[in-house]
């Protein structure tokens, strides 16, 4: 065999997975089709270092969310990556939302995620220019430099003698004798392949078309393309906030709700909004005619908002298996043995809180290995 493992796709999680595994393993590669790691997903997010807070008790996104933030803090202070935890308000602005925000607390909990619920005046105490009936404070939740976190991984990874390989889109896997043969379409527009015992796909947005490569046929492995715009506060309301503010979630979890998300740079964001994609093409295109739902919903919370104090920003895509209407999915990571594919490991729908989790999901690839 070429490789011991071969990692497919050098986004936040496959980053993460490639620095945990080149420590144990040899000749391990990584594989992207863009010129550099992070152009997709993984650099189209909110960058928030989510507490654990609305998940499904048991479910991974709960597990490794919760796990995977404390990783992330140490990671961050070891390395010297740029964080903040700056806590979280998630505000009620009706007395609806009260008993909404008292279940979430409940929820929480379950996950072993204290948060701690606020009166008007306490609210104003920390946060005086947003308006909430009452709020819950997270006060695990943060922020994170996510390149320079991505570009650590890519450096420890290079340092313990992984390989990462750039330019290369994975067109084909065989399963051969003990593994498989992957075929790569390099930047010159030719093809290669090469032999690897074990594969893990952590191809994001593709993730489904590479299981189905593998010969894996599952419809409950599809992803669906789910949009999320933002806009952002211009200078000087941004300096208004200097924490993360959530209204309450949408049903079925489809999104947490347009929020107000900070940045290491101070600057301040909206969104992402939730728009299901009719087909999947990265379709990362702004829609300026949506100014006014945000400023509407931002609103509720954000008084001193004026229509014309936001501006488009960017877009990004989740890789749900959720269809839309149907309830939450959880992350899908799995060794494939159970159907045949021995040494292949699937990871799929690893939309939000995928960047929170990076570190605890790698462990957790880490150990379907050693299985
Ligand atoms: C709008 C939005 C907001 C979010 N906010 C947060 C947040 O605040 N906190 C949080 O924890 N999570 C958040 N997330 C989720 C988080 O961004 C993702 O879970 C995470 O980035 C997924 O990382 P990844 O490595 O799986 O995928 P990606 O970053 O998509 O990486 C996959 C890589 O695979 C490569 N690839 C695909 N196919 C092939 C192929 N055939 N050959 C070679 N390479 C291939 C791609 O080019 C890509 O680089 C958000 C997501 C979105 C969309």
């Amino acid at each position: 065999m070429d490789a011991e493992i071969t990692i497919i796709g050098a986004g936040v999680i496959g980053l993460a997975i490639a620095e945990k595994l080149s420590g144990d393993f040899k000749n391990v590669f990584l594989i992207e089709k863009h010129p550099a790691f992070g152009q997709e997903t993984s650099s189209r997010n909110s960058e928030v270092i989510h507490a654990g807070i609305y998940y499904p008790e048991g479910s991974l996104k709960a597990l490794l969310c919760v796990e995977g933030k404390t990783l992330l803090y140490d990671y961050c202070k070891k390395y010297e990556i740029p964080f903040n935890n700056c806590g979280k308000l998630i505000v009620a602005t009706s007395p609806e939302e009260i008993g909404i925000i008292e279940g979430i607390r409940e929820t929480a909990s379950k996950n072993g995620v204290d948060l701690i619920m606020m009166e008007r005046h306490e609210v104003a105490e920390l946060e005086p220019n947003i308006f909430a009936l009452k709020a819950l404070w997270s006060p695990t939740t943060g922020i994170i430099d996510t390149h320079l976190l991505m570009k650590r991984f890519e450096t420890n990874t290079l340092n313990c003698g992984g390989q990462i390989v750039y330019g290369s889109e994975v067109t084909g896997i065989r399963q051969i004798d003990n593994g498989y043969e992957i075929t790569l379409l390099d930047s010159d527009k030719n093809y290669y392949s090469f032999t690897s015992e074990i594969v893990i796909n952590s191809a994001g947005l593709t993730s489904d078309s590479i299981s189905e490569m593998a010969g894996i046929k599952d419809e409950r492995l599809r992803i669906h393309f789910c949009k999320g715009e933002y806009f952002r506060i211009a200078p000087p309301k941004n300096r208004l906030i200097s924490r993360l503010v959530y209204p309450v979630p949408h049903k079925n979890m489809e999104g947490i709700g347009i929020h107000v998300t900070v940045d290491m740079g101070g600057g301040v964001k909206l969104g992402p909004d939730v728009t299901y994609l009719d087909s999947n093409v990265y379709d990362y295109k702004l829609t300026p005619a949506k100014q006014d739902a945000f400023w509407r919903s931002a609103r509720k919370f954000l008084p001193f908002l004026e229509y014309d104090d936001i501006f488009p920003d960017m877009a990004g895509i989740r890789p749900k298996t959720q269809k839309p209407g149907e309830p939450i999915r959880d992350f899908y990571i799995a060794e494939e043995s159970a159907r045949g594919f021995e040494g292949f490991i699937n990871l799929v729908g690893m939309e939000s809180p995928g960047l929170t989790s990076c570190i605890a999901i790698a462990n957790y690839v880490r150990k379907l290995i050693r299985k």
